[in-house]
């Protein structure tokens, strides 16, 4: 008897956001039949990946993209860092790091999410061997010993119901999908009391090519330099007084946003729209289960204090993507998805375990009122800046250029 083989894959990703879509472009040279799926169609407002936050790129995901030949669209929409300055309000401790100092062009590449999304997708749609479900919902999932059969939900106008297999599924659904519970896949869920609120002003002072971030006795501001001279602000606030700042005039909101990051900028003025995110920290208890493994935030949604989930989640994409070459090169692909799995987890720990900590701690010293935490704040951006190896190492890990590296992360392509 013929089989259908339209509905079966090699690989399925679950979730098409900027993990997801990311995914499937590094593995797309391998020659397998991969399937995406995503339930918010791209041009929707509320589509929760591609939205109009502006996401730092280090440089291991300027290297990523480099090596998947779309970084030079990618940076004609973004804007370079060449020094990033860090204080903590009241205090005399400060940290001043620069691009010429450490060598090279820039730390990072500040890019909007939904610009960086244009360019993924396009290039996903020019790949013929991955078929897109979208609008499309993964209602359950059933891991059976040789497939994974999902079942979907569509999301149009006549919605109806329809199954897909496939020999290994990689779930890429973001922090609160609740795909991981469906793989029996428990995870550490801290809710911070802080809640984000986004947005973009114009200030006195041109930005420039500069990133401040500002700690305060109860939150931190960070501007980001954005095109048009704008800058792109992250106000991390107790979650107590984010509801009244989101609904207060723009008269109130700037004035409040000044004090508490005071005039380095000069006046800040032409408020842009705001967009409200509570904080969490969601991190998976394992990352695989027979045929499945969580990459991005379905492993690891951060805080996003030190803005590196988004870079955090593009090296977990490359290392899978190296796991899954090796044994392909070797013919054994479809014999040892257990082992391409077990090595992406082992390979993945130390890096996860690093930023899970080090996002935490940043999160816990600088909303921490205690005078001796006081005294840590101060001699850490002052180490920061007198203690070189302290300092390198820092830099290292926010360009995520620290570890073992996969070949993507390192720039190297596949061919
Ligand atoms: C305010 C803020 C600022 C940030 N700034 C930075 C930064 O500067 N640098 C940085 O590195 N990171 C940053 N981050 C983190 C970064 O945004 C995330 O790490 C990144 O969005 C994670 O992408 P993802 O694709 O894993 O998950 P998501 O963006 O959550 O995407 C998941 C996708 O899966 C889809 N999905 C969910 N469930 C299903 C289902 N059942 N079926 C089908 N599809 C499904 C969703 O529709 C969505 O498109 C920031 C985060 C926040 C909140």
């Amino acid at each position: 008897m013929k089989k259908n083989n339209q509905n079966r894959f090699d690989v399925i990703i679950a979730g098409g956001g900027m993990i997801g879509v990311s995914m499937a472009l590094a593995i797309s040279s391998f020659g397998l039949k991969i399937g995406l799926v995503e339930k918010v169609e791209r041009d929707e407002n509320n589509q929760p990946s591609f939205d109009d936050r502006s996401t730092a790129l280090s440089r291991s995901s300027q290297n990523m993209f480099e090596a998947l030949g779309i970084w030079e669209k990618i940076r004609q929409a973004s804007t370079p860092i060449r020094a990033i300055h860090v204080s903590d309000k009241g205090r005399f401790g400060f940290s001043h790091i620069s691009a010429k100092e450490e060598k090279v062009e820039a730390l990072g590449y500040v890019v909007i999410n939904r610009v960086l999304g244009s360019v993924l997708l396009e290039e996903l749609e020019s790949k013929n061997n991955i078929t897109v479900f979208c609008p499309e919902t993964i209602i359950s999932i059933d891991e059976k010993e040789k497939l994974c059969e999902l079942k979907l939900r569509s999301e149009d106008k006549n919605p109806s119901m329809s199954k897909i297999k496939s020999k290994m599924l990689i779930v890429a659904s973001g922090a609160k999908s609740g795909l991981h519970r469906m793989l029996g896949i428990g995870a550490n869920e801290i809710k911070y009391s802080q809640d984000a609120i986004i947005g973009n002003v114009q200030t006195e002072i041109p930005i420039d090519n500069r990133a401040f971030e500002r700690f305060y006795e109860s939150g931190s501001i960070a501007f980001l330099p954005i095109e048009n001279n704008r800058s792109a602000f992250i106000w991390v606030l107790p979650d107590n007084q984010s509801r009244a700042m989101m609904n207060s005039s723009e008269e109130d909101f700037i004035g409040s946003l000044q004090e508490k990051f005071g005039m380095r900028l000069g006046n800040l003025n032409n408020l842009g729209s705001r967009v409200f995110y509570p904080l969490t920290l969601t991190q998976a208890y394992r990352l695989k289960t027979k045929r499945s493994v969580l990459v991005g935030n379905a492993a690891n949604g951060l805080h996003p204090i030190a803005a590196q989930g988004f870079n955090l989640g593009l090296r977990d994409v490359a290392t899978l993507a190296d796991c899954i070459f090796s044994e392909i090169r070797e013919g054994n692909f479809d014999e040892n998805i257990g082992k391409i799995m077990n090595d992406y987890a082992i390979w993945r720990k130390s890096d996860h375990q690093k930023l899970g900590y080090f996002t935490d701690g940043l999160v816990k010293i600088f909303g921490s009122k205690h005078s001796s935490i006081g005294i840590i704040r101060n001699l850490g951006m002052l180490g920061l800046d007198f203690i070189p190896g302290f300092r390198r190492l820092f830099v290292r890990h926010t360009m995520g250029l620290a570890g073992r590296l996969p070949r993507l992360s390192r720039g190297v392509p596949y061919q």
